[in-house]
């Protein structure tokens, strides 16, 4: 089948926070942008409307005094989004090219080709890579092993019985915690002695009866058979070595996420974690015309209202863009549209074909005005 190819002057990836107010002010600016995100698959755990469409209340997004649930929250975005003409299409971009403008990016049944890309693809829990842990048939996935307590706790195989919950950070507390609601105890298994997880989580988690920490262990295999799923998992002492085999009928991993960078590796700047490298004065990536937002770029907030703050910076970089006016880069030049670069200090602007003009004058008249 041929492929359809579509022209945009603006595609954004990705239809979480970061992505949909990115698609809100887009619009707004009359960019009628196409907004591209991957169908819902229980097996890679995506949803369109991300992370939080698979959590329930959001306690902390401004707005709501009395929090709302994270798909509700998500499903106004998204009206917003389609009040101000942004198209949806909903498939997982393959490939990108990146080397040359307009960019071209492929779905299996489309070519897309973008002057300025908006990178909102967020970030997906990580795996252990344990024995067990793999999908079923292969492992228990989805047959007793879950990444998402929000999406199976509640299921009947975890009601009333015992599950381990692994890791020591924020994700492994608030799943802990969720889970006490169904389960008739939770253990937190950790490999440290201390938690990593912010204060207030780790208090309510400390406080929760139905929670008891097993610390210095790691999770080493998983243990099932194909008709009851899960019956336990094996765990070993960090500092004594010992093993042992611990029942349960459930495994909850919550060891965090990784950004949903694959596609682009080798073609734009990524950090050794993996998160797209932006400027500190904008959501600039190395590459002239591709911006990034929310977590695919952010290591150290990763908050829907952060992601949306940063997805609204993006699409006035890439208004800015597509104005012909300068957009900040990582390197601390600021470049046009043209390919024009304007040097950290103001005073030279180099032309594509690498000609040098002086802007000092112009450097003067801009300070002059201040
Ligand atoms: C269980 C849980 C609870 C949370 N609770 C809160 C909370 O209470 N308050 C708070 O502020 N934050 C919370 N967060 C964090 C918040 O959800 C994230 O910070 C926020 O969703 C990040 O938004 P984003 O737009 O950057 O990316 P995401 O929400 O991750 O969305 C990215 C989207 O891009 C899509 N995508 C990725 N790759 C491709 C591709 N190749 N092609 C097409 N589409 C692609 C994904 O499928 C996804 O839909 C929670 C997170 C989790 C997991």
């Amino acid at each position: 089948m041929e492929k359809q190819t579509i022209h945009k002057d603006v595609v954004i990836i990705g239809s979480g926070p970061a992505g949909l107010t990115a698609a809100i002010y887009t619009g707004r600016a009359n960019l009628a942008p196409l907004l591209v995100d991957a169908p819902a698959d229980a097996v890679k755990q995506t949803s369109p409307g991300g992370q939080l469409m698979i959590t329930t209340e959001v306690e902390n997004y401004p707005g709501f005094a009395e929090g709302i649930q994270g798909p509700e929250l998500m499903e106004e975005f998204r009206k917003q989004a389609e009040r101000f003409g942004t198209e949806f299409l909903e498939a997982w971009i393959t490939k990108v090219e990146l080397h040359q403008r307009p960019f071209t990016l492929h779905t299996d049944e489309h070519i897309i080709k973008a002057q300025t890309l908006i990178i909102a693809s967020g970030a997906s829990a990580k795996w252990l890579g344990v024995p067990g842990e793999a999908k079923t048939p292969e492992g228990f996935g989805g047959n007793g092993v879950s990444a998402c307590a929000t999406c199976d706790g509640p299921l009947p195989a975890f009601r009333n019985k015992v599950l381990v919950v692994v890791g020591g950070g924020d994700t492994a507390m608030e799943e802990a915690t969720f889970l006490t609601r169904y389960a008739a105890k939770v253990y937190v298994v950790h490999r440290r002695a201390k938690l990593r997880a912010s204060k207030i989580m780790q208090d309510k988690a400390l406080a929760n009866e139905k929670i008891e920490f097993v610390w210095n262990t790691a999770l080493e295999e998983i243990l099932g058979t194909p008709e009851d799923g899960v019956t336990g998992v094996r765990l070993k002492n960090l500092q004594t070595g010992a093993e042992q085999v611990f029942p349960c009928a459930g495994v909850f991993i919550a060891i965090g996420h990784k950004p949903n960078t694959d596609l682009f590796r080798g073609q734009i700047e990524i950090d050794e974690v993996g998160y797209i490298k932006t400027s500190g004065h904008s959501t600039s990536t190395n590459i002239a015309g591709v911006f990034a937002c929310g977590d695919v770029q952010d290591s150290v907030y990763r908050q829907a209202v952060t992601a949306a703050g940063t997805g609204c910076m993006s699409a006035i970089d890439a208004e800015r863009f597509l104005d012909h006016l300068p957009v900040a880069m990582p390197t601390g030049d600021e470049v046009t549209i043209e390919g024009e670069h304007i040097t950290p200090d103001h005073k030279t602007i180099i032309e594509p074909d690498g000609t040098m003009i002086s802007n000092v004058a112009a450097a003067t008249a801009a300070l002059d005005e201040c």
